[in-house]
Protein backbone atom coordinates (compact mmCIF):
# COMPACT_ATOMS: atom_id res chain seq x y z
CA UNK A 1 0.00 0.00 0.00
CA UNK A 2 1.10 3.07 -0.84
CA UNK A 3 1.48 6.42 1.33
CA UNK A 4 -0.69 9.32 0.42
CA UNK A 5 1.04 12.10 -1.05
CA UNK A 6 2.12 14.82 1.52
CA UNK A 7 1.30 18.37 1.14
CA UNK A 8 3.40 20.82 0.61
CA UNK A 9 3.10 23.59 3.53
CA UNK A 10 4.21 26.39 1.81
CA UNK A 11 2.18 25.69 -1.00
CA UNK A 12 -1.75 25.40 -0.05
CA UNK A 13 -3.64 22.86 -1.99
CA UNK A 14 -0.38 21.61 -3.89
CA UNK A 15 1.56 18.75 -2.80
CA UNK A 16 4.93 18.38 -2.35
CA UNK A 17 7.09 17.69 -5.59
CA UNK A 18 9.90 16.78 -3.89
CA UNK A 19 11.11 20.47 -5.61
CA UNK A 20 14.16 21.12 -3.32
CA UNK A 21 17.34 19.08 -3.56
CA UNK A 22 18.61 16.07 -1.55
CA UNK A 23 14.40 16.38 -0.01
CA UNK A 24 12.33 13.30 0.91
CA UNK A 25 9.29 15.62 1.91
CA UNK A 26 8.07 18.46 3.99
CA UNK A 27 9.68 16.81 6.65
CA UNK A 28 13.07 17.55 6.14
CA UNK A 29 12.82 20.78 3.44
CA UNK A 30 14.82 23.58 4.27
CA UNK A 31 12.47 26.17 2.37
CA UNK A 32 9.64 24.76 4.59
CA UNK A 33 12.21 25.78 8.12
CA UNK A 34 13.12 28.60 6.11
CA UNK A 35 9.10 30.11 5.70
CA UNK A 36 8.63 28.49 9.37
CA UNK A 37 11.05 30.40 10.87
CA UNK A 38 10.40 33.67 9.34
CA UNK A 39 7.61 36.23 11.24
CA UNK A 40 7.21 37.82 8.02
CA UNK A 41 6.44 35.38 5.81
CA UNK A 42 4.74 32.64 8.13
CA UNK A 43 2.61 35.78 8.43
CA UNK A 44 2.25 36.14 4.05
CA UNK A 45 1.71 32.07 4.58
CA UNK A 46 -1.15 32.72 6.83
CA UNK A 47 -2.42 34.90 4.13
CA UNK A 48 -2.01 32.56 1.19
CA UNK A 49 -3.89 29.71 3.16
CA UNK A 50 -6.66 31.89 4.01
CA UNK A 51 -7.28 32.66 0.11
CA UNK A 52 -6.77 29.17 -0.99
CA UNK A 53 -9.57 28.04 1.87
CA UNK A 54 -11.84 30.91 0.49
CA UNK A 55 -11.11 29.66 -3.41
CA UNK A 56 -12.00 25.74 -2.01
CA UNK A 57 -15.11 27.16 -0.41
CA UNK A 58 -16.51 29.39 -3.29
CA UNK A 59 -15.44 26.26 -5.77
CA UNK A 60 -17.43 24.14 -3.44
CA UNK A 61 -20.73 26.57 -4.17
CA UNK A 62 -20.74 28.26 -0.54
CA UNK A 63 -21.26 31.48 0.15
S1 LIG B 1 10.26 20.17 -1.48
FE1 LIG B 1 9.61 21.67 0.06
S2 LIG B 1 9.01 23.52 -1.09
FE2 LIG B 1 9.15 21.81 -2.52
S3 LIG B 1 7.06 21.05 -2.67
FE3 LIG B 1 8.10 19.82 -1.09
S4 LIG B 1 7.70 20.85 0.84
FE4 LIG B 1 7.20 22.28 -0.77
Amino acid sequence: MSRPTPQCPIRPGEPCTLCQAYVTGPEDCQTVKLVMEDEDLRAELAVKRRQHRERMRQAQGGP
